[in-house]
């Protein structure tokens, strides 16, 4: 389909018509549980199916060359979604969160919207800004509190999944019940919010807990990395199931830390600008996600390790970061660096950066890790660049990487710098 003129430059849409459905693109598992909060608050919703070579092609067909991957997969979904037979956009609404900071994504709104536009459709997008914590104000206080539970719930399932999947003795085990415990906790939220997915939750974990394992040391591989590409199987080719499958146990830094940190600055940038009562209100919010981390991580006791259930402070990333990385520089490298000090603090015997091809802040991370890596006793590091196409030599790299994270392991164990 040819491009027509563009003539709109509109600007990020909040508030929304609440018969409309909406359609988040699939990230992550964690867009389920916005589905369920945004049932519960009388919203129909709809996560897009996970990405295929076919949204590849679409976002491509309309992408200039220069974008990144999650652009052009999200891109590539909503097109995909638009020209599916009998779909009538006036009826639905896409999701679509945007930020600003030192990279892309602050464009993706405006642009996805230009593309659209130029294609003809006509179809709200709903997005939320990471300035802004990611409010929705027209949903209130119970949508963000659904919301925050329901991300913290995933986060800590999937900790359990990748704690458990590569010791299962039955074969997909541990993935059934995983992905029965997602669709618990969606409708759990949908029909009955906070309290009904504590609820389920508590069943859920305990569920894990009767799947037979084996006894089997592993090298514990820490993920870092941009936040959808590193939380996105399709983006990432697999990166996680292709770790385990080599003998590796991983741990990937959550989805929830983020958040955190869009309200640490959302803390600074109110103070700077005096603009007392929203730090007030960003302050306490804050304290209550803690409160809610606290609730949550309770139906984990016993399933998961202290330090598993308590993530560290953002502040305490950000001091990680700081020899590499200042916090001045907004975005995601101070995380990513910080986690990785913290996983390896916490015996990580190797470390993968996942990262978009040409995504700014991740190549800053690449460009620092030869440093982090040699402040740490020379571990394995992989710096892991996506683009979409298949990449015939993944395998052969990570088998590389998995046995220098052993033999960091074994060194380590040994008590000698490897
Ligand atoms: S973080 Fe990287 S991949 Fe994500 S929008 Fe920014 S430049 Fe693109």
């Amino acid at each position: 389909m040819a491009l027509k003129r563009i003539e709109v430059a509109p600007t990020a849409k909040r508030g929304f018509d609440r018969k409309k459905t909406v359609f988040l693109p699939y990230m992550c598992d964690h867009a389920h549980v916005i589905v369920g909060a945004l049932a519960w608050c009388g919203i129909e919703g709809k996560v897009l199916p996970p990405h295929d070579e076919k949204t590849l092609a679409y976002g491509r067909r309309y992408a200039s060359g220069g974008e990144c991957l999650p652009f052009i997969l999200t891109t590539g979904e909503f097109l995909k979604l638009l020209e599916s037979p009998g779909f009538d956009p006036q009826k639905a609404a896409l999701f679509m969160p945007t930020s600003c900071g030192p990279c892309r994504f602050g464009q993706y709104y405006n642009v996805q919207k230009l593309i659209l536009s130029s294609l003809g459709y006509d179809i709200d997008i709903i997005s939320v800004e990471s300035y802004d914590s990611y409010t929705i104000q027209d949903l209130g206080r119970e949508f963000r509190k659904c919301t925050w539970y329901g991300l913290l719930a995933v986060d800590l399932l999937q900790k359990l999944l990748w704690k458990t999947r590569p010791y299962e003795l039955e074969p997909g085990a541990t993935d059934r019940i995983y992905q029965e415990s997602l669709r618990s906790l969606q409708e759990a939220l949908g029909t009955g919010g906070r309290k009904r997915l504590l609820l389920s939750l508590g069943e859920s974990v305990a569920r894990f807990g009767e799947i037979p394992v084996r006894e089997e040391e592993r090298p514990k591989i820490g993920v870092v990395g941009e936040i959808y590409i590193r939380a996105n199987d399709y983006g990432n080719s697999e990166i996680i199931r292709l770790v385990e499958g080599l003998g590796g146990e991983v741990r990937v830094a959550p989805v929830c830390e983020w958040l955190y940190y869009t309200n640490r600055k959302k803390i600074q940038d109110t103070r700077e600008r005096k603009e007392f009562l929203k730090l007030i209100n960003t302050w306490i919010e804050d304290l209550w996600q803690h409160h809610g981390e606290k609730e949550v991580g309770q139906r984990f006791a016993g399933f998961l390790a202290p330090p598993e259930l308590r993530e560290p402070p953002v502040s305490q990333l950000i001091r990680n970061s700081d020899p590499y990385v200042k916090e001045v520089y907004r975005g995601e490298p101070v995380l990513d660096i910080g986690k990785a000090v913290d996983y390896i603090a916490k015996g990580a015997a190797g470390i993968i950066n996942t990262l978009p091809f040409s995504c700014m802040p991740g190549t800053m991370v690449s460009a620092v890790s030869t440093l982090v890596r040699k402040d740490h006793g020379n571990i394995p590091w992989l710096n892991l660049t996506f683009d979409g196409q298949k990449q015939t030599n993944l395998k052969t790299r990570l088998e590389a990487f998995i046995f220098q994270a052993r033999r960091f392991a074994a060194s380590a164990a040994r008590g000698r710098s490897p």
